[in-house]
Order: structure tokens, then sequence, then C-alpha cells
């Protein structure tokens, strides 16, 4: 392995799974074995939500601040459409090329093409989800591009040759004796080494990623970032971050690349104020985070000359179009309802099969992928249901009912394959019951059977589905004669009397 390749984070993947993990049931049971990584989430997952659980209590219209920003989420998603083509002309205005990305491999081969016309052999990355879902940096990897992550857990991640298991804090389940041995391990294979004497004091280990990423940072052409909110009217990009590596990533390369999911947008700058204030205290339990930056297209002899900004839809609009599910696309990822969660603080964010792991995960994944693969249909019973997420989540995301809702999508995608013996005896009540002449039909059949079967005769049919229940039990015959029947002879009457 050369320095300019990108440390893997793991084998290829086989078809139909996340990075190779198998469904949630199989991998909880092994993460759950992990006994040092379910110590460290626990002393991470309790020390962060106390601090959030502090920072919201502080203000006092906080509930009136979540539901603002679910219904400016909600607005966005009503007119979609809309946003999104005055965000494209916005920024293409101020000096942006602007690409649409149906799926994940399409965004890829933008970012690829892009990378090659520019003759790069590697780029600097700051945190993005998005580029983790369609696996940018495994496909720049096969084009001979290298992709460094600058975000200090990220890169613990890639030089691990691990995956990502929290939405913030990707290497949550690593203690810094393990970043310490891993630094000192890999970080002399792709570029500057850890000094030898580091010990695994917090301080030493930032020093250390600082100077391993500062060649980096000098010697890249191309940058490539992820983008918390676009604002609509002005084609502005946020990104939120704590380390202030982003704002590296964002200034110092030529030509930038932000990939961005459609649902990002906010309708103007004004907006973006209730969502400062509820994003770091949701997610790092701080009052303001760090480093904000916001940037609209091309300054002449400052930043980057090159912006280009992928649209990425991959799954999302077939989110938005289910009423019961679109909520999902309001999340902002601020963690906060991984850190509540019971079931994630004690497997862990591996067990999901995605970058998006959590309560999120859960109802997130299955609406991007759609309830095919084994992975995707174990989601949403992920969960029990105590609804802690729904309680701490800014901007209100109904977990439990989208999860309810999930699950009985995943029985209809199972059950229209193979139907049980339970779904055919109910899909036939649902076709009796949706018309009155099927109504009327089953009537006539019942009354026909009575009389050649006579009194109770539904407990002497053959009926799989009725077993030992009939054999204790028994329904009347019908009557001789059905109501609909009698009252249209009584109709009769009246008419001719
Ligand atoms: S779903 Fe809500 S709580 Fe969870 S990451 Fe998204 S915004 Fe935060």
């Amino acid at each position: 392995m050369t320095t300019q390749e990108t440390p893997r984070r793991t084998p290829a993947p086989p078809p139909g799974t996340w990075l190779g993990m198998p469904a949630f049931p199989q991998a909880a049971k092994e993460q759950l074995q992990l006994t040092e990584q379910r110590r460290n989430l626990v002393h991470a997952t309790t020390h962060i939500r106390a601090k959030r659980a502090d920072r919201a209590a502080e203000v006092p219209n906080w509930e009136e601040l979540r539901t603002a920003a679910a219904q400016i989420k909600n607005r966005v998603a009503r007119h979609l459409d809309q946003y999104l083509e005055q965000a494209e002309a916005a920024m293409t205005a101020a000096g942006i090329t602007v690409h649409w990305a149906r799926d994940g491999e399409e965004a890829n081969r933008i970012v690829g093409a892009i990378a090659l016309a520019k003759g790069v052999d590697e780029v600097v990355k700051i945190k993005s989800m998005v580029t983790q879902e369609t696996d940018l940096n495994e496909y720049l990897e096969s084009l001979g591009i290298a992709a460094w992550e600058t975000d200090l857990a990220e890169l613990i991640v890639q030089l691990g040759h691990d995956r990502p298991s929290h939405i913030l804090v990707p290497a949550i389940h690593r203690n810094r004796h393990e970043v310490h041995d891993i630094f000192e391990a890999e970080m002399g294979r792709y570029g500057t080494p850890a000094p030898p004497e580091m010990s695994d004091d917090p301080e030493e280990l930032a020093n250390a990623s600082r100077a391993h990423l500062r060649e980096k940072f000098l010697r890249a052409k191309m940058g490539v970032s992820g983008g918390n909110f676009i604002i609509a009217d002005t084609g502005a990009l946020v990104i939120v971050e704590s380390e202030g590596n982003g704002r590296m990533c964002l200034t110092l390369p030529e030509t930038l690349v932000s990939v961005v999911g459609i649902e990002k947008l906010l309708p103007t700058v004004e907006d973006l104020e209730v969502f400062l204030k509820l994003l770091p205290r949701s997610s790092t339990g701080e009052r303001m985070n760090p480093y904000t930056s916001l940037w609209t297209g091309v300054t002449p002899g400052d930043g980057p000359q090159d912006l280009h900004v992928i649209l990425l839809d991959n799954g999302r609009t077939n989110a938005l179009a289910d009423p019961d599910g679109r909520a999902a696309l309001r999340c902002i990822r601020c963690s906060a309802c991984l850190n509540i969660c019971p079931v994630y603080e004690r497997v862990g964010g591996h067990a999901y099969g995605s970058p998006y792991p959590g309560p999120i995960g859960a109802i997130l994944n299955p609406q991007l992928r759609g309830v095919t693969s084994a992975v995707d249909k174990a989601l949403p019973y992920a969960s029990t249901l105590c609804g802690a997420c729904n309680d701490v989540c800014p901007v209100k995301i109904p977990f439990t009912d989208i999860l309810v809702h999930l699950r009985n999508k995943v029985v209809q995608e199972k059950t229209s394959h193979h139907p049980t013996a339970e779904q055919a005896v109910f899909n036939s009540i649902g076709w009796v019951m949706a018309d009155g002449r099927n109504l009327e039909k089953v009537q006539l059949a019942s009354r026909a059977g009575g009389r050649v079967l006579g009194e109770r005769w539904i407990g002497r049919l053959p009926l799989p589905i009725a077993g030992r229940w009939l054999k204790a039990r028994d329904v009347d015959a019908p009557p001789a004669e059905t109501f609909r029947a009698w009252w249209a002879k009584r109709e009769q009457k009246g008419s001719e009397s």
C-alpha cells in the first residue's frame, strides 16, 4: 500500500448489506459481546445526554423552537420542488455549478469526473454523511484517488479500518487508549507519523492528528464536503462543526465539491436562526457550536475558485411520497435520538448496517433503500418503542408512529409475495367489506352452505386456520333471510301500498 492509497474501512461488502454487515438481530448479538465497546458507549452517551438535557432546560421557549423547526421543515417538504429550483437559480447566479444526482452512483460519478478533470490524485473531506451513504471513498479509491477524512473522529475510523458508529462522534465506540494505538500503528503508513513519545492524553492525540492532517490540507487541490443546510433564497451553504477542520477544507483547496441531500433546504437565512439554537444543544450539549461556515458562491481571490454542489436524491423522493414516513426527512443529524436510545446504547452503531444508526437509522434507511433487503426489513424492529427519541428530537419526528408504520410495510411486503393463512383471511374479509355486492354474494353462498351442512356448519368446514379454536366454538348458521333481502322486500311493499 502506498501513502496515496486510502485506508479501507472494511473488506468489500457482499451485495445487499452495508459494508458486509448482517441484519440487525444477528449483528446486535455479535455487538453485545464487545464488552469494551459497550463500556465506551455507556460512558459517552450518558455524558452527552446529560449535557443536552441541561442545555435544553436553559432555553425557556425550547418547545416552541422545536415546533417551529418541525413546521419549517414541513414547509420545505411541501414545496420542495419550488425551493430546489429557487436554490439552484441562486447558486448558479453566485457562480456555483449545480449538479443533480438521482442516486449514489450518479453522485460518485460526478465527483470522480470533476477530480479526474482537475487531475488530482487526492481529496480532503469534511464529515459528510451523504458521501458515506454513497460509499464515495471506495469509489474514488477505485479511480486511484485517495480521500482523506479530516474530522478527528472520522480520521480515527479511517485509520482504524473501521466503520463509523455514530452520526456525530463516528468513533464513539473507541476509547483514548485504542485511539493511541491506532495513531501509533497507522499514521506513518499514510503520511506524517505520530510522535514517538505520544501518550494517550487527548491533547497529545489531537496534536498528532493536527500534524498528520496539516500536510494534507496544504497539499490537496480539491475538497469534498457535505452541508448541514442550503438557504434557498440566497443559495448559501452552511456547515456546522466543532474542530475547524471543516473550515480548512472549505477554504484551502482550489476546487470544492459539496454533496448535499435535497431535503437540506431552508427557505431563508431567518429560518437558520431556529436551527442554530437547536442543533448544538441537541447534539453536543453546547450553547453554540465553535464553527459555523456560510458561503455563497465564488469570491475572486478568496477561497475555492471552482465550486460545485451535487443535490442528491438517493431515495429521498420515495420517503417524501409517503405521508406517514416523510417526517424522517426533517432530521438535522444532531444525534440526540441515538444518545437517548437504550437499544443503541447497548448494541452500538455498527449493528444497524448503515451510516445512519440508532432510531433515525431505523426509520430512515428502510425509506431510502426500501424494505427489500434483510438489513432494511429488520430495522423497524430495532426498537422497544419506548418513545424516548420522540421526546428529544429537535424537529419532533414521531419515531414510534413511523416505526409502527414501517413494520406494517415490512409485513405488507412479505405477505404480498407469500401470503400467510391469516393474511389470506384478512384479504378476503377486505374484499367482502369493500363492496356491498361482494357481501351479498358471500351471504348467498353462506346460506347455501347452511342449507347443505345444517346448523353450526362452520365448525364442520375443513379450514386449516380454524384448528382447535373452531373445535371449541361455532357460529350459528346464517339466517334464512339477510337484512338486505328483508329491507328490499320491505321497500317494495311500501312502494306497492
Ligand atoms: S432524528 Fe431528530 S434527534 Fe435524531 S438525529 Fe435527526 S434531528 Fe436529531
